[in-house]
């Protein structure tokens, strides 16, 4: 099976990690999701996490530099196709991660932009709910857990993203439409975007990206 890499682009809420999680285990991929390992190091209370902490609580930008030597380290131990989930989020990152990649020889095959309308995304990412032990993530609209605010695997207590916030969704969107967006032209003059909706149920979505990834890669069917 050829290595396949890709880039999962778009609003935050638009559902890059669900998606990003099922289409690693179907494919063989590996997941790297920068806002996971951020989350994991501010938990950890390492340098990283310390220097993170102050900007994802703001629903600002981790600095460019920080991320781009985060996603370098994390890159050269991966030895299979990987997902970026939430990583490049500005121009500078995606030309950094060109870089990186063409020093490596690595190839990224496709970058999938899930589209969501902002209505839409403030609707799921307040009801979003995590697991602080096992990052499980439920909504209380569309994916609830079985018992009232529990994780179904875990039994603990679901807690709200600190930046899920009312005023710090605002914010990130913000930050989406200034800093991220730009990437979505980027990609597309390089031939790599493919634009799928992000509305609707989880499985359609899936169905949605694997049926890009199933006609660019026969050999992956
Ligand atoms: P996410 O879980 O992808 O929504 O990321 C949560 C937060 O982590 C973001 O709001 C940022 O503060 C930080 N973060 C994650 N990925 C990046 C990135 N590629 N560049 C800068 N900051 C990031």
């Amino acid at each position: 099976m050829a290595r396949l890499n890709l880039i999962f682009l778009g609003p935050p809420g638009a559902g890059k990690g669900t998606q990003a999680e099922i289409i690693a285990k179907r494919f063989h991929l590996t997941k790297l999701s920068t806002g996971d390992i951020l989350r994991d190091a501010v938990r950890q209370g390492t340098p990283l996490g310390r220097q993170a902490q102050q900007y994802m609580e703001k629903g600002e930008l981790v600095p460019d530099d920080v991320m781009l030597g985060l996603v370098e380290e994390t890159l050269d131990t991966v030895k299979e196709g990987f997902i970026l989930d939430g990583f490049p989020r500005t121009l500078q990152q995606a030309k950094g991660l060109e870089k990186i990649l063409k020093d490596r020889q690595i190839t990224i095959h496709h970058v999938i932009l899930l589209q969501v309308p902002d209505e839409e995304i403030i609707r799921r990412l307040s009801a979003r709910r995590v697991c602080p032990q096992c990052k499980a993530t439920y909504n209380l609209l569309s994916h609830p857990p079985k018992e009232d605010e529990r994780c179904d695997h875990c039994g603990v207590p679901l807690i709200t993203r600190p930046d899920d916030k009312p005023e710090t969704i605002q914010k990130r969107l913000d930050v989406y439409r200034k800093q991220t967006a730009p990437l979505i032209e980027y990609y597309k003059e390089r031939g790599l975007l493919r634009e799928v909706s992000g509305t609707g149920n989880p499985e359609a979505v899936t169905y949605a990206i694997e049926q890009v990834l199933r006609n660019d890669h026969p050999q992956n069917g």
